[in-house]
């Protein structure tokens, strides 16, 4: 793709706005310069999605659908590509990005393009009322930097199915791979003004999309701050708004499971992307009576962490995505040591260079310490002793956020059972191990956020419903 560009109506547009330069977290080199698109490109981009909606909305499910399956081949067709590129964006070992940032978008992708063919567009009811799904309308896309492929997927492909059109902005420290699918997209033969991308940082390219007057819908995936402000903008006007917004999620291992593999499985789960992840399970509720023993369990689980290039094959823990996510994950782990905590690094030789930092698992803090209720975006896994199981899951749901948890015991049985008192929009059960599933509905209870992505649930965000009362047929 051409330097300093951005993707508006099927056509590369170069900036001559400053740049942003975008520097791999391992090296610390910069990979490449973006545009920081003020109100001009992001005007354009908001007129080309809005031009564009009458014609893509009015495409047959079917055909929409099929060209939302070929950006899936596109997409796997760069398969090597698209994982590096993450890589050294984000600072992904290589073989998670493998499975992040192509495999599950790709899956994700094409679950949509099969929902369209088999979605019923158009239904009687019984008062013989036909109700037909419409396209909602221009979407305002906008994604954080952690699993970015996965995050742009989960808003594009439902949106293109449902005959949307979408103006995609990417974080501003992983653009690149929001403008490779900007020309997947257009290899795929979607139509000009369907898909467009503008990179840029929230201040400025994010609120220039946010005052434009086109969009419909808003789908925002990011940090609870900045999804209240994006929330509160959309209840002004009126609009859609999907919040996929943090999360503090809790473990809670019964008494009866099988500890140390619970403990050591929720280690591993926590750390996936040096624990950049929002689904995290960073507080673990243990028996107390085994709670020191675990601790070691869980630092030596930790320990086992390989640091290096995230490109290489056995590298296990990559940087943080910046030097600004590594001051700031210090920062909790600094504070809680100053407030008593106990904190237990793991004994991993970190590179010379690089945003590195190495796990911590931190014990002898109360619920309400700041370390245990606050989303650290790190690998900062917090373990608290409970006495009683209805206390553990109770303390478990005390927190402001929602988006999942994960409950071990020793039958699956009485973990599923578990499972449903916890308030949390996702639960996994007894270290349910496969990969995200890309077509249960993910999205957080409380201040995890608003509406769903994936599956049904997650098309029906950008989709209107109409009744046509007395029609003939
Ligand atoms: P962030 O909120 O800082 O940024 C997210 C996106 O919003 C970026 O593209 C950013 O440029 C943009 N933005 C920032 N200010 C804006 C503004 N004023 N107007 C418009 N856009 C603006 O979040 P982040 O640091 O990129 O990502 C980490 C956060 O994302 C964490 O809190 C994490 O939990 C959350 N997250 C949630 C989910 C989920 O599905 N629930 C998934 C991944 C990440």
């Amino acid at each position: 793709m051409p330097e300093r560009s951005v993707f508006i109506d099927g056509r590369w547009v170069a900036s001559s706005e400053p740049g942003i330069p975008v520097i791999d977290p391992y090296d610390e080199t910069v990979i490449g310069t973006v545009p920081e698109s003020g109100a001009t490109l992001a005007t354009e981009a908001m007129r080309a999605a809005a031009a564009a909606f009458p014609a893509w909305s009015a495409t047959a499910p079917k055909e929409r659908a099929d060209l939302v399956d070929r950006l899936a081949d596109e997409i796997e067709g760069v398969a090597d590509d698209l994982s590096a590129l993450a890589t050294c964006e984000i600072g992904m070992p290589l073989r998670d990005a493998r499975g992040g940032q192509v495999a599950l978008p790709a899956a994700v992708t094409r679950t949509f393009a099969d929902l369209g063919r088999t979605l019923e567009w158009e239904t009687r009811d019984a008062s013989g009322t036909t109700v037909t799904l419409e396209a909602s309308g221009p979407v305002l896309a906008v994604t954080p930097w952690n699993f970015p492929v996965h995050q742009i997927m989960a808003k594009l492909a439902p949106a293109l199915v449902a005959g949307c059109t979408v103006v995609l902005k990417p974080s501003e420290l992983t653009p690149f791979n929001a403008l490779a699918i900007a020309r997947l997209s257009d290899s795929a033969g979607i139509p000009p003004g369907v898909v467009n991308v503008v990179t840029g940082t929230g201040p400025i390219t994010g609120e220039a999309l946010l005052t434009a007057p086109e969009w419909e819908v808003v789908s925002f995936t990011g940090s609870l701050a900045v999804g209240r402000h994006v929330g509160a903008v959309a209840g002004s006007r009126v609009a859609r708004a999907t919040l996929e917004l943090g999360g503090k999620s809790p473990a809670v291992v019964l008494p009866d499971a099988d500890l140390d593999a619970a403990v050591a499985a929720t280690v591993h789960n926590a750390f996936v992307n040096a624990g950049q992840k929002c689904n995290a399970p960073t507080r673990l509720y243990v028996p107390e009576l085994q709670r020191e023993r675990l601790v070691e369990v869980a630092v030596a689980t930790a320990s086992s962490y390989r640091a290096g290039d995230p490109l290489d094959a056995d590298t296990t823990l990559g940087p943080l995505v910046s030097r600004a996510q590594l001051d700031r994950v210090h920062g909790f782990i600094d504070r809680a040591r100053a407030h008593g905590a106990t904190i237990r690094p793991a004994s991993v030789d970190l590179p010379d260079q690089g945003y590195f930092i190495a796990p911590v698992v931190v014990t002898g803090v109360a619920d309400d310490a700041e370390i245990a209720r606050e989303e650290v975006f790190g690998p900062v896994l917090t373990v608290l002793g409970y006495a009683e199981v209805n206390e553990a899951i109770e303390r478990a749901n005390d927190s402001d956020y929602g988006l999942s948890a994960e409950v071990w015991a020793g039958t699956t049985h009485e973990a599923a059972q578990t499972a449903r008192r916890l308030r949390a929009g996702q639960v996994r059960v007894n270290g349910q191990r496969t990969p995200m599933p890309p077509v249960s509905p993910f999205g957080g209870f409380r201040r995890s956020g608003l509406g769903r992505e994936l599956g049904r649930h997650g098309l029906e965000e950008f989709l209107e419903v109409r009744s046509i009362l007395g029609d003939p047929r």
